[in-house]
């Protein structure tokens, strides 16, 4: 694990004293590119709801066993926005293992997420990184590499995962997810999870939504499945349809571990027709 004293992959610039949404999560998942604040308000969040690191392994292998769905659809191409800093299953490996023809493009805001992904990327024709915003569709949309590996006129996988709840009810993820829906041709599919304010322990994940708020500086936004089931508008939504994360289509040799089974990161993968 890393401390205050920084590794030279950290880029010029970073506020390695603030804690950061990416590199907090790196922390739960068992990563090693996060710092003491963001270990601390790891570490606080768990104090909360001390399940918070299976909860996000469980995000992480929902992730997993969503991209094999997609690859076994035949979809060939992804954009992942929103992507982190790369650890284990990262979605160009799982893409590639079952085609390794698959191309992937990243995109995030993070420094940290972008100068390591471009660290593994830099041998790959097949997958890149980009700096962008999920916030500024349109721009993604336009971007040169975007333009190179992703073809619009075939099925694409988009990837939305753990991202939209870090935009705000005035910034409009319903609207920015239909902008890049509209630009994906019929057979493509949408993956989204997002922390939800319900399920079995809601007094549990406000009390987190306010810890985290008071540490990090891009706000955490909890919605009601609802709300979540909203992002999937023009997509019909694969069975078993909007779950908790580790419900989805669970690998028969994974045993479901019930206490995370209720509550957490609200999943779902939908087509569109
Ligand atoms: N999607 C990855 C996963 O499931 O493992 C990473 C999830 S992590 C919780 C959220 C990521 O979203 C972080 O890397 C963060 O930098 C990124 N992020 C937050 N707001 C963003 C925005 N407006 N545009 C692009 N990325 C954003």
């Amino acid at each position: 694990m890393s401390t205050e004293s920084e590794g030279d992959w950290v880029p010029p610039g970073v506020d390695t004293k603030r804690a950061n949404v990416a590199r907090v999560y790196d922390y739960w998942l068992g990563g090693t590119h996060n710092f003491l604040a963001d270990q601390d308000v790891g570490r606080a969040i768990v104090a909360i709801e001390p399940l918070m690191r299976e909860l996000a392994k469980a995000n992480r292998a929902f992730l997993g066993r969503a991209v094999r769905f997609l690859a076994g659809q035949g979809i060939e191409q992804f954009l992942d926005l929103g992507s982190g800093i790369p650890t284990s299953g990262n979605v160009h490996e799982i893409a590639q293992l079952a085609n390794p023809a698959a191309r992937v493009v990243y995109a995030d805001i993070d420094p940290v997420a972008i100068a390591h992904s471009k660290a593994i990327l830099a041998t790959s024709d097949l997958a890149a990184i980009i700096d962008a915003d999920v916030r500024d569709p349109g721009k993604i949309l336009a971007n040169d590499v975007v333009g190179k590996l992703i073809d619009f006129t075939r099925p694409v996988g988009l990837i939305l995962m753990v991202v939209l709840h870090f935009v705000s009810d005035a910034e409009d993820p319903w609207h920015l997810v239909g902008t890049l829906r509209d630009a994906l041709p019929s057979g493509s599919y949408l993956v989204i999870g997002h922390a939800v304010s319900e399920g079995a322990k809601p007094a549990v994940a406000q009390a987190a939504e306010t810890a985290y708020n008071r540490s990090v500086a891009t706000q955490l936004h909890l919605r009601s499945s609802a709300d979540v089931k909203r992002l999937f508008d023009g997509f019909d939504l694969v069975e078993p349809g909007l779950v908790y994360a580790s419900r989805w289509r669970p690998d028969p040799d994974e045993e479901l571990v019930a206490e995370l089974a209720d509550y957490g990161t609200l999943v779902g993968v939908g087509r569109k027709p």
